[in-house]
């Protein structure tokens, strides 16, 4: 393990244009659960309840969707970020990182002070809801506050269009602009450092590949393999805020 964390450490020196790449495992130590894990809501709601499709032309599948949503938000709500994000904010405070990509909903990057504009929530943001037909933008919570004083499922108060929190949801397109940025800083860095992730969710894993076949170094530290494994000049299965946190101190 010190052996590791000292390559780690290493890496990160020589490095100057960091790409960091973050998952659900990033967070479970800020008290997030990974949704796909054991106890995750998709114990107890059908994934299949949420197809994009369905949430547009079924209201019943909308109120069930703000249902298990509202759930989900309020686990994240008020989480705080923890040492692997405070690391992350020490490496763009170092002047050593190029963007953060994460696959994550829940605004810890930027509780953790890193600048929005490093940024790219490429599975969106749980923290603000937008309208699907005219588009306009709505705080979460002030949402929120409609569902428990028992709407079941908001709507727009300029068009009665459909509201929705700003996250990817099954099958909706993942957004282009935010997608192309992400490959773009991809090609640019000469470090990739994946945390947390099972790089198994697609187009989004697609971000380190890119960035081992434009040259750059890749890390990888999750609790479990990932099919990247082999590509990777060091991989640390183990908690992420433990290995992160020894490498960006030392
Ligand atoms: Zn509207």
């Amino acid at each position: 393990m010190d052996d590791l964390t000292a390559r780690g450490a290493e890496m990160i020196k020589e490095a100057q244009k960091i790409l960091v790449f973050t998952g659900a495992g990033l967070s479970t130590e800020s008290g997030i659960p990974d949704f796909r894990s054991p106890g995750g809501v998709w114990e107890r709601y059908d994934p299949s309840d949420f197809y994009f499709d369905k949430l547009i032309s079924d209201e019943k599948a909308r109120e069930k969707y703000w249902q298990m949503s509202t759930e989900f938000y309020m686990t994240m709500k008020d989480a705080l970020p923890n040492r692997a994000h405070l690391s992350i904010k020490a490496l763009e405070d170092n002047g050593k990182l190029l963007a953060i990509v994460t696959q994550n909903i829940d605004h810890l990057h930027h509780k953790a002070g890193n600048s929005p504009d490093k940024i790219i929530e490429i599975h969106g943001t749980a923290f603000s809801v937008s309208c699907l037909s005219c588009g306009k933008k709505y705080d979460r919570d002030e949402i929120e506050e409609r569902v428990n004083s028992g709407v079941k499922a908001p709507y727009c108060d300029d068009c009665s269009g459909i509201l929705k929190p700003e996250t990817i949801s099954f099958g909706q397109a993942m957004p282009e602009d935010k997608m192309a940025q992400a490959m773009m800083h991809a090609g640019e860095c000469d470090l990739c450092v994946v945390m947390g992730s099972s790089l198994v969710v697609y187009p989004a894993a697609s971000v380190p590949v890119h960035a081992v076949q434009d040259g750059a170094k890749l890390i990888i530290i999750n609790r479990d393999q990932t099919p990247l494994d082999g590509q990777a000049d060091l991989v640390i299965h183990e908690s992420v805020s433990k290995a992160l946190g020894q490498m960006v101190e030392r």
